[in-house]
């Protein structure tokens, strides 16, 4: 059970809308040659060519209105179901459907910039005047030409990108699955992203370069799909509509990690320090076997946080059946994560203000998870199975109320601390 699965979705979630991909039959490219009218040497050297295709295009893109899975995906977003999101789409549906963090990887189309003073911006309403006025290609005063946000065949990716990376590569582990939704995962260098994450689960309604390394692989249509999802998440739920989970839970990420450290055990034989290491495991299983029965205030939860700690429980059990009847138990993996996993967010945290387009929303959702994670730490520092290292936590508690203060974002620590 991961909490929090990132998304990186291509043009097949916008089909649906209206728009059409670009390598399905009938997509775009049986229609325009890309070189020819979509790279940068079009817009040089063939500038009628680009915006005589480009401009009723671009029209009908921002005409567009979000389908059921970019409606459905924004909801479990903001409700932390699922992490960030990775778009090679320019169409903006996913902020129309309610998500908040996307990283737009291929840029976008609500303005345009000047290719040669890089400081003028400007709408696409005022583009689309420039080249009814007969301007083509449309200029900056500084004589520049002007061009869509987007990222062409022949340009370097966007900043945007590079922050993705960064995010996922300094959240180390801890987030460790990404569905890819309506891609064919052919377009470089996107269709590396994948493998920066442990798992990956495919939604699409034709095979993709990626199938093999696939953990998992829903064929159809992105909407009815994610409606799929969504009703099996409401059923768990006991018919209520979702709530947002609470920043810091990761029941199932607990029971995740273990399971991967027994995994790994049992398929390395031939580990000298065996002994050890299966005691080390005990030590978790007891550890979080405990946590789970116990786990805070679950009476008051919503089913569908109560139905992730059993299922997470059940792979307790499993594990608990194939240990050696008396292990001696020392201390664990576990607690030593669980320090990595806030360390980890704390690191994302700061490469994330390092962006300079940050948004204060979300800066605050990266607090709320430390602050949860820091809880859970502390709640289960009571059952005095092992003894935590507090330095970090206390270094974090000093500087996360200077963050908050820095970005002026309101932040109860307190409560914060027992939203886990
Ligand atoms: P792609 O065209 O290569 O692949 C789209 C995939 O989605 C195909 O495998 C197709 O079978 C599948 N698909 C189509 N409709 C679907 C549906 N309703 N449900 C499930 N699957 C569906 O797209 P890509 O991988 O994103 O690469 C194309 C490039 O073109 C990207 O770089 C993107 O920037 C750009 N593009 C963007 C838009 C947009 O912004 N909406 C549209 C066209 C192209």
């Amino acid at each position: 059970m991961y909490p929090r699965p990132w998304v990186l979705s291509g043009a097949g979630i916008s089909t649906e809308s209206g728009i059409p991909d670009f390598r399905s039959s009938g997509g775009l490219w049986e229609k325009v040659d890309p070189i020819e009218n979509f790279s940068t040497w079009a817009l040089y050297n063939n500038p009628e060519g680009f915006f005589t295709h480009g401009i009723p295009m671009f029209e009908q893109i921002l005409e567009a209105n979000p389908n059921k899975a970019h409606l459905i995906v924004g909801e479990l977003q903001t409700k932390r179901f699922l992490g960030p999101i990775v778009t090679q789409n320019v169409d903006s549906l996913h902020q129309k459907g309610g998500a908040e963090w996307v990283y737009e990887v291929h840029g976008h189309i609500r303005t345009a910039t000047c290719m040669d003073c890089h400081t003028n911006v400007v709408s696409m309403e005022e583009l689309f005047n420039l080249v009814q006025d007969g301007q083509i290609p449309p200029k900056c005063h500084c004589g520049g030409i002007l061009k869509p946000d987007v990222i062409l065949f022949g340009d370097s990716m966007p900043a945007d990108f590079q922050y993705a990376i960064n995010l996922i590569r300094s959240h180390g582990s801890t987030d460790n699955m990404i569905i890819a939704i309506g891609s064919s995962l052919t377009v470089s260098p996107i269709n590396s992203f994948p493998f920066e994450f442990e798992k990956l689960a495919i939604i699409n309604n034709s095979p993709t370069a990626l199938d093999m390394n696939a953990e998992l692989i829903l064929s159809g249509s992105a909407s009815e799909i994610m409606q799929q999802i969504k009703n099996r998440l409401i059923e768990l739920n006991k018919g209520k509509e979702l709530q947002p989970l609470p920043a810091g839970f990761i029941a199932g990420r607990l029971a995740t990690m273990l399971a991967d450290i027994w995994n790994t055990f049992q398929t390395r034989k031939n580990i000298t320090d065996r002994k050890e290491r299966l005691n080390k495991i005990t030590a978790d299983v007891l550890l979080i076997e405990k946590l789970l029965t116990n786990y805070p205030n679950l009476n008051d939860r919503q089913a569908i946080e109560k139905y992730i700690v059993e299922i997470s429980l059940k792979t307790i059990q499993k594990i608990k059946k194939e240990l050696p009847r008396k292990p001696r138990p020392i201390d664990g993996y576990i607690p030593k994560s669980l320090n990595d996993i806030i360390n980890s967010h704390y690191k994302a945290l700061v490469s994330y203000l390092k962006q300079y387009n940050s948004q204060s929303d979300i800066i605050k959702e990266m607090i709320l998870q430390i602050l949860g994670l820091i809880g859970l730490y502390k709640y289960m520092e009571s059952f005095k199975i092992q003894t935590f290292d507090y330095s970090l936590v206390d270094e974090l508690l000093n500087k996360i109320p200077e963050i908050a203060n820095k970005y002026e974002i309101m932040i109860d620590v307190e409560k914060g601390l027992n939203d886990y």
